[in-house]
């Protein structure tokens, strides 16, 4: 593997960004009081009934998490006291005084995120419970390393602290997305097929020598998954796949109520799982026979631009004239147009997804599968074939109760599943006994 050292791109322009800390040169100093362990247990509990809208009021606290009276007012004091919870009077009145409703203050802070793809780039600004404050995308190629890629972004990150209205508060975190494996602990991606220039890259330590604000990195697939949970259609459900279905093919998963990244970070590459012994089929990973070979954005492009210069499809024909290649993007339009060709492609590619995650749902046992990625914004006929492969190759019991549906938050999903993953680690128990003491966590150590 690669290895990178610092690269020493500490320059922190204070005419551009708005300054948001003076880390790493100065640790801020703490404003309260350090809050023992047993104290931060019982505060995290207490945050997340909150932020999550679980719990609305001391009452449902005491009754939801079973801590005692005494000790969620002193908790519920605490949060009030740092910022983080605000109180008013306009909870549902059962007769008597008013219910006084606890909110999460999600105007505490902002964070910045960016999902990179194969192909493209989304950066936004947000609040603390995903909100999007400001927010672009264009075309990019991860392809073209590190370096070009991610000062792309300090520029896009740049113009967004600029011209966004009415950022609240300072910088709190920042997340990125990728399109290959990450290791979470070191936010470093290893080995990443589709990103030469890419492995071992220090990601989390480039922005957060820029930034001063805490860094988190994953792969795109589990920051989609992510967003779907705690802001789309998968929220509610404690068990699910979301399936993302771009140039290549991956999986997040949420398994018991937590996102399930595995022993090394590399839970849920089922683009790779071995379809075929067909050894013509190579993959871009080095394997033979890999679904994303056949079934990935990538694989239905090259299968309509067979099917165009075979002359099967004057549709996808045209599309080749005019731009030289066929994506997959066009096989899916020449589809909504009625083009059989390019129907039957996304039908054997559905079956072929589908039939991969039959297994999958044999083996896991989710209650929801969702399909996204730009491929899965194509017409109907991948989904209804993902669907019928599952039903029909799955145990009856795993599907009784199963739902497979559409991506809800479509091109957002990835930079507020972004925001999300920043934001639970910044409330998780090991990060925020480094942070509360200070008030908000740019410019405490140790947070990541
Ligand atoms: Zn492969």
């Amino acid at each position: 593997m690669q290895k990178w050292i610092g690269r020493g791109k500490t320059a922190y322009d204070r005419s551009v960004i708005p300054p948001s800390t003076d880390w790493p040169d100065k640790e801020r100093p703490a404003r309260f009081a350090p809050l023992p362990d047993e104290a931060l247990d019982a505060l995290v509990v207490v945050l997340d009934e909150v932020r999550f809208g679980r719990s609305r009021s001391r009452s449902e606290l005491v009754a939801r998490t079973g801590l005692g009276r005494a000790i969620v007012a002193q908790r519920v004091g605490e949060l009030i006291e740092r910022g983080l919870v605000a109180e008013d009077d306009v909870g549902p009145s059962t007769g008597g005084r008013p219910p006084r409703q606890l909110t999460f203050r999600a105007d505490g802070g902002h964070i910045l995120v960016a999902d990179l793809g194969a192909t493209s780039v989304d950066v936004a600004v947000t609040t603390l419970d995903g909100r999007i404050l400001g927010h672009h995308d264009e075309p990019a190629r991860i392809e073209a390393g590190p370096d070009q890629g991610l000062d792309r972004v300090d520029a896009l990150f740049d113009s967004l602290l600029r011209t966004t209205q009415a950022l609240p508060g300072r910088l709190w975190g920042i997340g990125i997305g990728v399109p290959g494996p990450v290791e979470f602990d070191s936010g470093r991606p290893i080995s990443p097929p589709i990103m030469p220039g890419w492995d071992g890259y220090p990601i989390r330590e480039r922005f957060a020598a820029r930034y001063g604000a805490p860094v988190w990195v994953d792969n795109d697939v589990n920051v989609l998954a992510l967003g779907e949970w705690r802001s789309g259609v998968a929220a509610g459900h404690n068990n699910v796949v979301v399936v993302k279905i771009g140039t290549g093919i991956g999986a997040g998963i949420i398994s018991d109520g937590h996102l399930h990244r595995g022993a090394q970070g590399s839970a849920g590459d089922v683009g790779h799982i071995q379809v075929t012994d067909d050894r013509s089929v190579v993959c871009r990973c080095g394997n033979v026979g890999c679904l994303e070979a056949l079934a990935g954005g990538e694989a239905i492009g090259n299968a309509g631009k067979v099917a165009a210069l075979d002359g099967r499809s004057p549709r996808l024909l045209a599309a080749l004239d005019q731009r030289g290649a066929v994506s997959a993007e066009d096989v899916a339009r020449a589809a909504s147009f009625g083009d059989a060709v390019a129907m039957a492609l996304l039908q054997d590619a559905g079956r072929r997804v589908g039939s991969m995650l039959a297994s999958v749902v044999n083996f896991f046992n989710p209650s929801l599968i969702v399909i996204g990625g730009g491929v899965a914004n194509s017409p109907d006929q991948l989904l209804a074939a993902i669907r019928e492969s599952i039903y029909r190759r799955s145990l009856p019991l795993a599907t009784r109760d199963l739902l497979v549906q559409r991506s809800s938050l479509g091109g957002l999903a990835g930079v507020i599943g972004a925001s999300s993953m920043v934001v639970d680690q910044l409330f998780s128990r090991d990060a925020i006994g480094a942070w509360i003491a200070a008030g908000e966590p740019s410019g405490a150590p140790g947070v990541t």
